[in-house]
């Protein structure tokens, strides 16, 4: 009697170079694709409105692609442990494969049900898939994680070079009947009442052929151009890869290699550099989302949270033209440009001395490319509680920046052009306050 093999899908949403899925093709029985939208589990950080836009669509695209190649993407809801466990007993499995992921609660989760299953006598295997190199693999000479990002990219670029994708498959051999599946529609994963996604929708379409495409024209058309204009918010220079590469319709190495034979530059490379430390200082601290990496910013004197200011800036109405572009930006297309980022953020907690974590908080729920490592690590990074961080007193000036990397206002009137004038704060008082606080910080070192 076939035993079949199910495929459990999660931050993967592809075919090509998916080792969890070559697995199971090659073992030869009939495949079962699955995906569980777990908001149950303990320590499973819900997602966020604009990442379950792009996942509603990006799950959408793969489950097309599956029914053309003869196969079926299954979806079901409820805590992983236990759905899992289900679907395996419905058909019947006598193998079951995934891909790794890093996160604290994920991985409880993967290796309880790796020992409920094997128990059961049911295979189980996992596979090297969303990072270039497995967190543990890349160690100090005295065997320590990096906490710096320099050291540990020169350690990663000195490791084996990471694998060749594999070939997505041409064909799969699916279970007929096909196992019972929720409607995704019935997942409410799109807003309705209001439906707030146009802006989305104008600039995105997810899904793997999308992703593949855009990865294409970046390095035919873009790479030429990115060292030299890619911190200049309206030059279009960057890859847009984030989204692609958080929800795994690219998988790295595909990345990788398609950048290294366009010659891609060592400093597009080495932002993907940046994404696996964000992993690899996650793996480390997988509480990066509410703790202080730097323990001494515990003592940071947070003043009372000005609820009107929070506002000010989540709708892009500081009065900072730079802000308000970003932020703009932002709620329009899940989407803001790297340097901009940045000064967002800086003015946040830096002008208008909230913690972090409500800015982390809110970048969660807009970003498409909301990723557990990669937002957090970046708005600590900013805050100087992070590895490897700016220091506290670099405070990014908004209209300084603006004039840098904006100097004829492109983005500024593509994004901000109706915004308030009107600043919220004064820059100059608002940098002096922070710098006050943070000699609190300081003592405490
Ligand atoms: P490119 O310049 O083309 O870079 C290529 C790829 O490298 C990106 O797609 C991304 O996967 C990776 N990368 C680039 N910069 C970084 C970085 N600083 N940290 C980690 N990976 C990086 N990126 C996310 O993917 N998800 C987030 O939730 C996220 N939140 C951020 C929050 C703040 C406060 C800041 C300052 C940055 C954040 N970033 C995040 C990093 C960065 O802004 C985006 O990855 C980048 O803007 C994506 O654009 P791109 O794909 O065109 O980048």
């Amino acid at each position: 009697m076939a035993s079949p093999s199910l495929v459990w899908l999660r931050d993967d949403l592809r075919l090509a170079d998916n080792p969890a899925l070559r697995a199971a093709m090659d073992r030869g029985e009939p495949v079962a694709l699955l995906y569980v939208l777990d908001e149950e589990s303990p320590g499973i950080r819900p997602h966020g409105g604009a990442a379950r836009w792009w996942l509603h669509h990006s799950l959408a695209s793969l489950r097309e692609r599956v029914k053309e190649l003869g196969g079926s993407l299954t979806l079901r809801r409820g805590p992983a442990e236990r759905v899992v466990s289900q679907t395996v007993a419905d058909i019947g499995a006598g193998a079951v494969y995934w891909n790794r992921r890093y996160g604290g609660a994920e991985r409880d989760i993967d290796a309880g049900l790796k020992s409920s299953l094997r128990e059961e006598g049911v295979e189980v295997a996992s596979f090297q898939a969303s990072l270039l190199h497995e967190p543990w693999t890349v160690t100090t000479g005295s065997g320590t994680h990096f906490s710096v990002f320099t050291p540990f990219w020169r350690a990663c670029l000195a490791l084996p070079t990471p694998r060749a994708p594999l070939p997505a498959p041409r064909a799969l051999d699916g279970l007929t009947p096909p196992p019972s599946s929720d409607e995704l529609d019935d997942w409410g994963l799109l807003p309705t009442r209001p439906d707030w996604t146009g802006g989305l929708r104008e600039t995105w379409e997810p899904g793997e052929p999308a992703a593949r495409a855009r990865l294409r024209t970046f390095l035919q058309d873009d790479v030429p151009a990115y060292d030299r204009a890619r911190d200049e918010p309206s030059a279009g220079a960057t890859s847009l890869l984030s989204p692609r590469l958080r929800w795994g319709e690219l998988s790295p190495f595909t990345v990788w290699h398609e950048a290294v034979e366009a010659h891609g530059t060592a400093g597009f490379l080495s932002e993907l550099g940046w994404r696996e430390f964000a992993w690899h200082t996650t793996f480390h601290a997988p509480d990066i989302a509410t703790k202080n990496l730097r323990r001494q910013y515990d003592a940071f004197p947070w003043p009372r949270l000005s609820p009107s200011h929070l506002e000010a800036w989540q709708r892009g109405s500081t009065g900072i033209p730079l802000v308000d572009a970003g932020m703009r930006e932002l709620w329009h297309t899940g989407f803001m440009h790297n340097r901009v980022r940045m000064v967002t953020a800086s003015f946040l907690v830096k002008n208008l001395l909230i913690d972090w974590r409500r800015g982390e908080e809110w970048f969660w729920d807009t970003l498409v490319d909301a990723d557990g490592a990669s937002n957090p690590f970046n708005w600590q990074w900013v805050a100087g509680s992070g590895a490897d961080a700016a220091p506290y007193f670099r405070v990014f000036n908004p209209e300084l920046q603006a004039k840098k990397f904006d100097p004829q206002s492109l983005y500024i009137s593509q994004w901000a052009a109706d915004a308030p004038t009107e600043p919220i704060v004064d820059l100059a008082a608002t940098r002096k306050a922070a710098l006050a606080a943070y000699e609190v910080v300081k003592r405490t070192a």
